[in-house]
């Protein structure tokens, strides 16, 4: 069942049940694909179907019969990936990776210098629905509602952010009377709680209040090395370390 290809579903999937397919799905298997069978998620299951075609005054009609659940767990893990949008394409970037490595729900925040608006959320949704089939997740993300930077903070449990502090050698030197974390609190290579969330700045980075903030509420701070990155490649820098 590897090579099928894999096609997400809001339907309640269940074995013997009938469902209608958007004509472009049906579209894709039948013409690109070329093949009547694939692989249906939604939910964290997993089930082979069948795809139907009937043919109504040359309009055709796609449809999809659930064979058979195939029993694969669903890799994705429950971390939460919080982040400040950027420009859309950026965003898009990022958050397709997001979703490659298994982060279970997407949460904008706006910071003091979020400069991202106008932000197409629905290509968003596709995006990551596109990048879940691909990398053999059986959910998608949750793509939540953005928060101000204030709220978030003041609700987020098992807070870990990306921190350019380190980048800049700021760690014990005074600039806002930052202090280091402890070894055990730099979690590279370590291990976090499975419900962590790991927050990501702005292209402009955190302003001193941010991180003053994000200290009192004692957020772990985590480096991701001495050069600075963008922030969709410290976004998947950050997953892949916390997770590994
Ligand atoms: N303009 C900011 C500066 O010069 O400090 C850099 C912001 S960076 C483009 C965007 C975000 O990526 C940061 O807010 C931080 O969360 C993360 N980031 C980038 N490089 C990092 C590093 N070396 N260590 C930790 N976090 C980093």
């Amino acid at each position: 069942m590897q090579n099928l290809p894999r096609i997400y579903l809001t339907e309640n999937l269940a074995v013997g049940k009938t469902f209608p397919l958007p004509p472009d799905r049906g579209h894709y298997l039948s013409r690109v694909m070329r093949t009547d069978k694939f692989l249906a998620f939604g939910n964290g299951e997993e089930f082979l179907a069948e795809l139907k075609q009937e043919t109504n005054k040359k309009t055709i009609h796609y449809s999809l019969l659930v064979v058979q659940l195939t029993g694969r767990p669903d890799p994705s893990g429950n971390m939460t990936l919080a982040f400040a949008p950027i420009k859309q394409a950026r965003l898009e970037e990022m958050l397709n990776m997001a979703t490659q490595l298994g982060v279970a729900a997407l949460q904008p925040v706006i910071t003091d210098r979020t400069d991202a608006r106008n932000i197409n959320w629905e290509r968003i949704r596709k995006i990551t629905t596109e990048a879940a089939e691909q990398s053999g997740r059986n959910s998608i993300p949750e793509i939540r509602p953005p928060v101000k930077f204030g709220e978030f903070v003041a609700d987020a449990k098992n807070l870990v952010f990306a921190d350019e502090r380190f980048a800049h050698e700021k760690i014990n030197v005074g600039a806002n009377n930052y202090r280091a974390p402890t070894k055990s609190q730099i979690l590279v290579g370590g291990s976090l709680p499975l419900q962590a969330t790991i927050f990501i700045g702005p292209e402009g980075g955190f302003s001193s209040a941010e991180f003053a903030a994000l200290d009192a509420a004692k957020a772990v701070g985590i480096s991701l090395g001495k050069t600075i990155l963008r922030a969709e490649t410290a976004a998947a820098v950050a997953i892949a370390l916390v997770t590994k």
